[in-house]
């Protein structure tokens, strides 16, 4: 019986609330899933009518709507559901993103399923959670997850669209949605860019890295990046391109590419379009164990495909100094414990991968705002950036380089503005998670139960405040 995904997250916030000092009611109410929507469905295929199975799990109904994506995937369960839905709340608590915790499913291989019938699905799908009020700007807004992409937020927007007539939000019924249909710049990269900041910070501050045999900066480091999906394969191009890391190691659901010297990306990326498999790459080894992958000699390993790879049976084998949690749930409490006391550093979900959430957070409040960012004051900038080289041209009586000119005197861009807004995001919540950690009392606190602990003292200021709980 595999570990169950609820229980080791109901373990990570027992160890989180461990270090405050709240009622057991409230905490009990705060760690408890508030509802699940477990549904079956006909669509057609092949001509004939097929059920399947889908949900939508509500954690926590805090601040509202509730957020959180949508995973397509053969072997989901209500469990799995329920445990991501929970990761939302905190995820969401943690960057100061008002939303709370909700995350839906349909079992289904989205990989080995005709378009048309994904769309039916997906259609479908939109209409059960409508019929139930589990869809909508202020009420959920669900996303992209495993298995779901700009495509299927398209048409789940579409049906709530056309459902609700003239709703002048009804764009703000999903995010992650194609930047034609009302999405926002930046979106696709955004949990792996954040996963990028994230371990950045880490690595930034020097006095915390000896014990864990770490070097400070990413230039050099070697990555080893599970899962080559959207999440990996925009960490491994932004740490290797933007920061020069050295990706040294690749995993896919069907084996491994290894290169200690450095995987060539863009020479990958020709393979893999040209092949249609990352795997026999000229320029790596290729190894067709895909588990062994997490064993591989790293500076930080980034598990980013799916949860509980990293198990009491293989923990005491990794061979790296930091574990970048990219993907929900990766770690057992069995194995984080082994990771612990061999000093790994393991920097957890909740915290690493909130990146993409928080660009959701963006794409929700420029829906509602029916305004792009940077359109009002991109001009404006422009003008004082220009006025203020100029000056400095003239009291300096140099000539700036054309590159500098170009970098400030041109104003800010929706995309760079959601950037900033996401390091902004993920610098902040490390330094509070990092010094909650620190202060926490207890030698030695682990950044996860940190974060927790932070996530769900921030949940329940929100409920103190409803005067519900003494
Ligand atoms: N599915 C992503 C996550 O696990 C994004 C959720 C969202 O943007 O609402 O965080």
């Amino acid at each position: 019986m595999p570990a169950s995904l609820y229980d080791t997250y109901e373990r990570q916030f027992d160890r989180g609330a461990s270090l405050l000092d709240h009622p057991e009611t409230l905490l009990r109410q705060i760690r408890a899933c508030n509802n699940v929507y477990e549904f079956n469905f006909p669509v057609r295929v092949d001509g004939e009518l097929r059920m399947f199975t889908g949900w939508r799990a509500e954690h926590s109904h805090h601040r509202k709507p509730l957020k959180g994506g949508i995973r397509y995937a053969e072997h989901v369960d209500a469990d799995e559901v329920k445990a991501l839905a929970a990761l939302m709340t905190f995820k969401c608590a943690l960057v100061n993103v008002p939303f709370g915790g909700s995350k839906g499913a349909v079992r289904v291989n989205p990989y080995a399923t005709p378009v048309e019938v994904l769309e039916r699905i997906t259609r479908r799908y939109t209409a059960e959670l409508l019929w139930k009020n589990f869809i909508g700007p202020g009420v959920n807004v669900p996303a992209p997850d495993m298995g779901t992409g700009e495509r299927e937020m398209a048409w789940i927007a579409d049906t709530y669209d056309g459902m609700h007539v003239g709703g002048l939000d009804n764009f703000a019924c999903v995010t992650g949605k194609p930047v034609t249909q009302g999405g926002i710049q930046g979106r696709i990269e955004a949990t792996g860019r954040g996963v990028v900041y994230g371990v950045r910070e880490a690595l930034s501050h020097a006095e915390d890295l000896g014990r864990h045999g770490l070097e400070p900066g990413l230039e050099g480091k070697r990555i080893a990046v599970q899962g080559y999906g959207n999440v990996g394969w925009h960490a491994a191009h932004i740490l290797a391109k933007e920061y020069d890391a050295r990706i040294v190691a690749i995993g896919e659901y069907n084996g491994w590419l290894e290169n200690p010297d450095g995987i060539d990306l863009d020479a990958l990326e020709d393979w893999r379009k040209e092949k249609k498999s990352l795997l026999h790459f000229p320029g790596a080894k290729t190894h067709d164990h895909p588990p062994g992958m997490l064993e591989v000699e790293c500076d930080v390993l980034v598990p980013a495909a799916t949860q509980h790879v990293i198990t009491a049976e293989n923990a005491a084998r990794l061979r790296c100094r930091m574990v970048a949690e990219a993907a929900n749930g990766p770690t057992t409490p069995e194995a984080e414990a082994i990771l612990l006391k061999n000093n790994v550093l393991v920097l957890p979900d909740i915290y690493l991968n909130a990146g993409g959430v928080t660009v959701s957070y963006f794409e929700w409040t420029k829906n509602i705002g029916h305004i792009r960012y940077g359109r009002m004051e991109k001009r404006l900038e422009a003008v004082k950036e220009s006025g203020i080289l100029q000056a400095l041209e003239k009291a300096s009586g140099h000539v700036l380089d054309p590159e500098v000119r170009e970098l400030f005197g041109r104003g800010s861009d929706e995309i760079d503005i959601v950037r900033s807004g996401l390091e902004g995001t993920m610098v902040d919540a490390y330094r509070e998670v990092r010094e909650f950690a620190r202060r926490s009392g207890k030698k030695g606190t682990d950044l996860r139960t940190a974060a927790f602990a932070v996530a769900i003292e921030k949940v329940a200021r929100a409920y103190e405040s409803l005067g519900i709980f003494p």
